[in-house]
């Protein structure tokens, strides 16, 4: 028996999701279809909102529903410390840890050549804009500590040194190759607490 079309669709779209092959998208999708109606409903409505409302914030680049997310306008962040991290799962690790009051700056991404990622895909030319603004004075790198966290530290941190920031690296209290998404907030809150000057 043929599968319907919009059937086949629905798992061709699943799979862009991450680690998800043929087997897993088919399985997914009959699980809706079979299993969970309301939940599929739920998933598409979602995923419908969430698209049509959510932006990056103009400050910290990460997601939000308004133009300065809640973070960035919050009077209680030290304004005067800027972290960069690859992701949004970063930041919110970052928070989770609590080791943390300042701002933040969200690459969406890292340097990878190879893959044809360069400056312009993880907006440093708006990261310079931010961190030169005025209210910056010390930028903190917390990359992940794999190839391409460490040459964006290192590229992001001359850019920045070169206009007179004050740059520093979180410690390597992380494994190497390890991304901040995965280690336990004890070690991440160290890590910042060690920083180092770069
Ligand atoms: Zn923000």
């Amino acid at each position: 028996m043929k599968t319907p079309s919009s059937l086949e669709e629905l798992i061709a779209a699943l799979r862009c999701l991450p680690g998800v092959g043929p087997r897993s998208a088919q399985r997914m999708a009959y699980h809706l279809l079979q299993r969970d109606r309301p939940g599929a409903e739920r998933l598409g409505a979602a995923l419908t909102r969430v698209l049509a409302k959510t932006r990056h914030c103009e400050k910290c680049n990460s997601f939000s529903e308004e133009s300065v997310c809640e973070l960035c306008r919050s009077p209680r962040r030290d304004a005067s410390v800027l972290c960069v991290v690859e992701s949004p799962g970063d930041l919110l690790m970052m928070e989770q840890a609590q080791c943390y009051q300042g701002l933040y700056f969200v690459l969406m991404g890292a340097l990878s050549p190879l893959d044809g990622v360069g400056p312009r895909d993880i907006h440093l030319d708006r990261l310079v804009k931010r961190a030169t603004d005025g209210s910056v004075k010390e930028v903190i790198l917390a990359t992940n500590f794999t190839v391409e966290g460490e040459a964006t530290a290192h590229y992001v941190g001359e850019l920045l040194r070169s206009r007179g920031l004050k740059v520093s690296r979180i410690a390597r209290g992380l494994p190497v190759g390890g991304e901040l998404e995965h280690v336990d907030s004890g070690t991440l809150a160290q890590a910042v607490v060690e920083r180092r000057e770069v």
